[in-house]
């Protein structure tokens, strides 16, 4: 499960501006599709809609065929994660920050959240072992690995769906692509939206689509891109 579908999705924050113009996009349960394109094209918009921040103004959004419209917010947050640029993370540890993906989480859930997300490669491991990072108070952390704790917090909620939201974009291109080789190498099968700047660091994906003015201006593999110029 997890196929993503905007149908003529139109939307504007003001009604005299339109914001996305009959947005068509199908994300194939299980794919991975890049969003890339100016800044203000509307790609934080389209992660904004599906996650219902806003509703449309016409079109829809279907999940496994389903009008989001007609799904509980609750089931709608826990069918999609979103990992957003600007990573607030509590003045605790790793392991908590991590952890506090899922609500109510325990001492054992908060251990077994942080050796998962080392081993995954979300936290990197220490010559003395993950656990004296994971105890590591996350305000010393570099921009990447807060990302990596964002995505291993995100992550442990296990969502079907998953959206980067310019997640990667603020670091420079070798730890974006790093990190997004991580997710390629231990999420296959998730659904992921990666909304992204840098065509160069995104080559894994299985469709990247270029949204100009609201609309999907071209799309197909990284190859089949760089050879339309
Ligand atoms: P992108 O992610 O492609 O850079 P966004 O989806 O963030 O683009 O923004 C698309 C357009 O919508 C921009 O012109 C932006 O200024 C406008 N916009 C974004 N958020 C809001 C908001 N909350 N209220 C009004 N306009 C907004
Ligand atoms: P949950 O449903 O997992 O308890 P939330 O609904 O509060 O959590 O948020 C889910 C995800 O959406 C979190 O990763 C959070 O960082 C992100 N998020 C919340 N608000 C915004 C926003 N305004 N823009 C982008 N991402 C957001």
């Amino acid at each position: 499960r997890g196929h993503v579908r905007f149908e003529g999705v139109r939307f504007g924050y003001d009604p005299d501006r339109t914001i996305l113009d009959g947005l068509d996009l199908d994300v194939p349960a299980g794919a991975t599709v890049a969003v890339v394109g100016p800044s203000g094209a509307g790609k934080s918009t389209l992660a904004r809609l599906l996650y219902r921040f806003y509703d449309v103004g016409a079109g829809r959004i279907t999940i496994d065929g389903q009008d989001i419209a007609q799904v509980t917010q609750g089931s709608l947050r826990a069918a999609i994660g979103i990992v957003p640029q600007d990573t607030v993370l509590f003045n605790d540890t790793i392991g908590y920050n991590i952890a506090y993906g899922r609500e109510g989480a325990d001492d054992d859930e908060v251990a077994q959240a942080a050796r998962g997300a080392a081993i995954a490669g979300f936290i990197e491991r220490q010559p003395d072992g993950y656990a004296t990072r994971v105890g590591e108070r996350g305000l010393k952390l570099s921009g990447g690995e807060k990302q990596r704790v964002a995505i291993a917090r995100t992550l442990l909620k296990n969502p079907p769906i998953l959206i980067l939201d310019e997640a990667t974009s603020a670091l420079d291109s070798r730890t974006e692509a790093d990190i997004l080789a991580t997710l390629e190498a231990v999420e296959r099968g998730r659904t992921t939206i990666v909304i992204a700047h840098r065509l160069s660091t995104i080559v894994a994906a299985d469709r990247i689509v270029v949204l100009d003015q609201g609309r999907v201006a071209e799309q197909g593999s990284h190859a089949e891109l760089l050879r339309a110029g």
